[in-house]
């Protein structure tokens, strides 16, 4: 790629707000690829008719309380961080209305007969971020075909657009006029270009009042009056946590403000058990058809199953102890996860092999192991700090999805887009802020790719 298409490509991220914070505290762009990861459009549709049964499935999953109680409680023993979510769920429904904001990653796998098949990594029901950077990633890759720079096809993708319908009909649902959306943030956040163009569309082109505050500022400010949530004078209509799913948000504090919140007639994105539902160790037991099926039509138990591969419980009486023998033997060929979001938490290899062969039979139930992808490489130039970089990468795609309902009424349950991340074939992390992986775009291609 000659040195102009760099620069365009790197003008059009500093002009439109494709940036991030590095891990330095610096600004720059955000880490972008130049070739699109090309998909057939019947496999992207597939991805995208996934989406409202996952949401649902969540959505389900939660409203469960007694089942997600007694399902994570063996994890909640060896691990504060979900004991304190857990204390944090009301025993009484404090709002019928449920907005998720959700993303569920997957990888593609090839199987021996050359068909590639989406495999799920992990579903995100708390602070499922890019929404606003992949669609900016899109224009780029737009623009750079306009100018006659890129001849990729492209899927259009505007999941901010869906991000923000939901947030604008959770804030007119609850019905009162001078309310006010919260968005609940880390105070050093690095991403904050994917937050605060939300921010500025609601208020501008839906006059939807908003605000950004710290769990903090809640804890020193916030108060409930008859069910409400008031901060100041003012009256929170939805809390939308782009903080609060990792250990490091919270200390005394903060966990107040997140009880605070939790019992308070607001439309929390996500509640506590919307979280809690979108752990690892839910996710491997869903993976079990006879937990599944609590959950699901008979009809859809085979399409989400599909998207599964082996998970297990590694403190598991009777498959427990072989698993943990067979991936410390194998260790490439295994995942071992905690109940963490965010990325870098995860062992992988060497690691991993280390982690199994030294932890506890207590430490072992805070985690799960998961087998490994392994989706096709390909040849990609990727952009991170300046620089061209050319590299045999793998993807993985996250589809964005928006539910919006009640126990008798669905109003809004959609895919609403996708993110694409791309990053070299050997780095086993995939965050784009921490610095592994590189946004990108999806081209359509009707040869297997
Ligand atoms: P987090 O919640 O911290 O984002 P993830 O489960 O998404 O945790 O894992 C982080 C990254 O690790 C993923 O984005 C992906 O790149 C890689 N990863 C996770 N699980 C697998 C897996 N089963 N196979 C291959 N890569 C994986
Ligand atoms: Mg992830």
């Amino acid at each position: 790629m000659p040195s102009t298409q760099l620069k365009e490509a790197i003008d059009f991220a500093f002009t439109h707000g494709l940036m991030k914070f590095n891990p330095a505290g610096v600004l720059t762009h955000a880490p972008i690829c130049l070739t699109p990861y090309r998909i057939a459009p019947d496999l992207n549709f597939k991805l995208y008719q996934v989406t409202p049964l996952f949401n649902q499935l969540m959505i389900k999953v939660a409203g469960d309380t007694a089942w997600l109680k007694d399902k994570l409680r063996d994890s909640a023993k060896s691990d504060p961080f979900i004991q304190h979510l857990l204390t944090c769920m009301p025993d009484e429904n404090s709002q019928p209305l449920k907005l998720l904001l959700s993303r569920n990653d997957f990888m593609l796998e090839k199987k021996p007969d050359g068909v590639l098949i989406p495999r799920q990594v992990e579903y995100n029901t708390i602070a499922a971020s890019f929404a606003v950077l992949s669609h900016k990633v899109w224009a780029m890759h737009r623009y750079l075909k306009k100018q006659g720079k890129l001849t990729s096809e492209l899927f259009e993708n505007r999941p901010d657009n869906g991000f923000m319908q939901g947030l604008a009909a959770a804030h007119a649902h609850y019905g009162v006029a001078r309310g006010c959306v919260a968005m609940i943030v880390q105070p050093n956040e690095a991403n904050i270009f994917d937050q605060r163009v939300l921010e500025y569309r609601l208020i501008e082109q839906y006059e939807v009042p908003f605000m950004r505050l710290t769990l903090k500022e809640i804890a020193e400010e916030g108060q409930i009056t008859e069910g409400h949530l008031y901060f100041r004078k003012l009256l929170i209509s939805v809390v939308y946590f782009r903080a609060g799913y990792d250990p490091s948000d919270y200390d005394e504090h903060a966990w107040r403000a997140r009880m605070l919140i939790e019992h308070s007639s607001a439309i929390k994105v996500p509640e506590v058990s919307m979280q809690l539902a979108g752990t690892k160790k839910i996710q491997q037991i869903l993976s079990h058809p006879a937990e599944l099926k609590r959950f699901v039509q008979p009809d859809h138990l085979t399409t989400i199953l599909k998207t599964f591969v082996g998970l297990y419980a590694l403190d598991d009486q009777v498959y427990g102890q072989p698993i943990r023998q067979t991936a410390s033997q194998n260790p490439e060929k295994y995942v071992l996860k905690p109940q963490r979001e965010g990325g870098g938490h995860n062992f992988f290899g060497a690691e991993l092999k280390q982690k199994l062969n030294t932890m506890s039979q207590n430490e072992a139930k805070a985690y799960i192991l998961m087998e490994r992808i392994n989706p096709p490489t390909f040849q990609a130039e990727l952009v991170v700090d300046h620089q061209l970089q050319q590299a045999e990468c793998v993807s993985e795609i996250g589809r964005f999805g928006v539910y919006l309902g009640d126990e008798d009424h669905q109003h809004i349950n959609q895919d609403v887009g996708y993110l694409v991340r791309t990053k070299a074939a050997d780095v086993n992390e995939g965050g784009v802020c921490a610095g592994y992986a590189c946004l990108n775009s999806l081209e359509i291609t009707f040869s297997a790719a």
